[in-house]
């Protein structure tokens, strides 16, 4: 196991931001810099031990505070949507940034990706701790908030987010990563050849701005069933409603999870061509699955590449969109005096 950690420029405010290296014994290295708690690069191996790095981003700090599409950071205080950027809590109503056409998108203007968190390498080097307070009336959201992620690289190949949150106002709470995988490469094209699997039996059908329309779907008979593999290309243009409202897969997965809170296997995807797998487990009670569809080949990505429509997936382990207006959704209400804890493990084979 090492850690270090080198200057990675200025942010859009002058503030310096730091990159911090883990390397295991394996020879995987993650790269994580605390402008918006980003994972910047993960190099995997492939079959024959080749090395490449498999999720998208960019080479500077400042590319990634000009760029939009989330690459690699943490996301919250709300990850994902709420209604018309509104919501009500005990008794009062909060209005929020409308970032996303009518809706709150991703915590805000400036959500916590869009930030630079203090951060600190931890003994044993396999793991660097990040921690950001974010203030009472930020973004629209109720309550002084301190989040703690912590990244650890283990000998068995795993990257693993662990979350703590506080807060002295209670307040919605809903907190991911939004790496793009491409398991055969960052620069590698279409995701379409490679395999997932979600183990969920349901997800949230959605509205034509994104947001859950309530009830869950039944995946059993449409492009949404993953329960075994499935190329992500093989219907991502189906004739079904829900992919033209994604525009592909943009959809809140429901995970097959007993007892709720649990660690257990969420997804799994493979690239057939180079090997590459990766599984991912979590706590959380759903998972996004973003196939790119709105990358369009214009943004200049790691040493110059463009990143082309659908090439990058993301698996966002989540809470559900929404929740604060949908009461039958799993609680996303952060009250004083409670600790939120999550933990999500992508674990390459
Ligand atoms: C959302 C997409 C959005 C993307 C990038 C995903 O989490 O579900 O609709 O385009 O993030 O902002």
């Amino acid at each position: 196991m090492a850690a270090d950690k080198t200057a990675f420029g200025k942010n859009q405010f002058g503030v310096n931001v730091e990159l911090f290296t883990l390397t295991n014994e394996n020879g995987i290295r993650v790269r994580i810099m605390n402008h918006g708690a980003t994972i910047v690069s993960l190099e995997v191996p492939d079959r024959s031990g080749r090395l490449a790095d498999v999720v998208l981003g960019h080479d500077t700090a400042a590319e990634y505070c000009a760029a939009t599409p989330y690459f690699g950071c943490a996301v919250g205080r709300y990850a994902n949507r709420i209604q018309s950027g509104r919501f009500m809590l005990d008794g009062q109503t909060y209005t929020l940034a409308q970032n996303n056409g009518p809706n709150a998108l991703h915590g805000g203007v400036r959500g916590f990706d869009k930030v630079v968190w203090d951060a600190e390498i931890l003994p044993g080097a396999d793991a660097v701790r990040m921690t950001y307070i974010s203030a009472d009336g930020e973004e629209g959201f109720p309550g002084e908030v301190k989040t703690t992620l912590t990244y650890t690289l283990t000998g068995a190949n795993e990257l693993k987010i662990d979350c703590m949150a506080e807060t002295d106002k209670a307040t919605p709470y809903n907190i991911t990563n939004h790496s793009y995988f491409n398991l055969a490469g960052h620069d590698a094209g279409e995701i379409g050849a490679q395999r997932m699997m979600i183990r969920a039996e349901t997800l949230l059908p959605i509205d034509s701005t994104s947001i859950p329309l309530g009830p869950e779907m039944a995946v059993a008979g449409t492009p949404f069933d993953f329960r075994t593999p499935h190329a992500l290309g093989e219907r991502i243009d189906a004739d079904h409603e829900q992919i033209r409202r994604g525009c592909g897969y943009d959809h809140n997965f429901c995970l097959t999870k007993t007892p709720p809170g649990e660690l257990s296997l969420a997804a799994r995807a493979e690239d057939p061509a180079s090997g590459r797998v990766m599984e991912v487990y979590t706590t959380e009670p759903g998972v996004q699955l973003y196939t790119a569809n709105f990358l369009d080949g214009q943004l200049a990505g790691k040493g110059g590449c463009r990143y082309v429509r659908r090439g990058g997936f993301c698996l966002e382990t989540q809470h559900y969109p929404d929740s604060p207006n949908q009461p039958q959704f799993p609680n996303t209400i952060l009250r004083p005096g409670t600790v939120f804890r999550s933990q999500t493990v992508y674990q390459f084979k």
